[in-house]
């Protein structure tokens, strides 16, 4: 009799092909992200050039900042889950050892929990009032 551990089972409930799939989404995602950080670098200096006032000149680098750390963050999501695939751990929530879904996971390949531990932590930072900085498992897929 074959036992299986419960993080073998939920895979089960992922194809070998959905896997490859989130896995190119991933990877197309992960260039997207690298281009984006290298182009932002060069808006600022272009920005910085062109003479703009200290105010604008600030809140357009805090803009280019912030994004930068949401795509840098993202980044960290994306081979974070990479490497789940590499370990065969891809789709089981961090939080509850639940299967994420194929559904949630085709819309967020690099989603590291299931909606109900997801819904709970959104809740938690509405509470916490930054609402600015949603995390990024909020952020419409590419
Ligand atoms: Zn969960």
């Amino acid at each position: 009799m074959v036992v299986f551990e419960t993080k073998d089972e939920a895979l089960n409930h992922m194809s070998p092909e959905t896997i490859r799939k989130n896995e190119s989404h991933l990877r197309s995602r992960r260039a997207e992200l690298y281009a984006r950080l290298e182009q932002r670098d060069g808006i600022r200096i272009e920005a910085a050039a062109e003479g703009l006032d200290a105010v604008q000149n600030s809140q357009l680098r805090e803009f280019a900042v912030g994004e930068i750390d949401r795509n840098s963050r993202q980044l960290r999501e994306i081979e974070s889950a990479l490497s789940r695939i590499e370990a065969g751990e891809y789709g089981i929530c961090l939080s509850c050892d639940e299967e994420i879904g194929p559904k949630r996971l085709a819309a967020l390949p690099w989603a590291t929990h299931c909606v109900r531990c997801q819904d709970r932590a959104d809740r938690e930072w509405a509470r916490s009032g930054d609402s600015q900085d949603l995390p990024f498992d909020m952020m419409p897929a590419a």
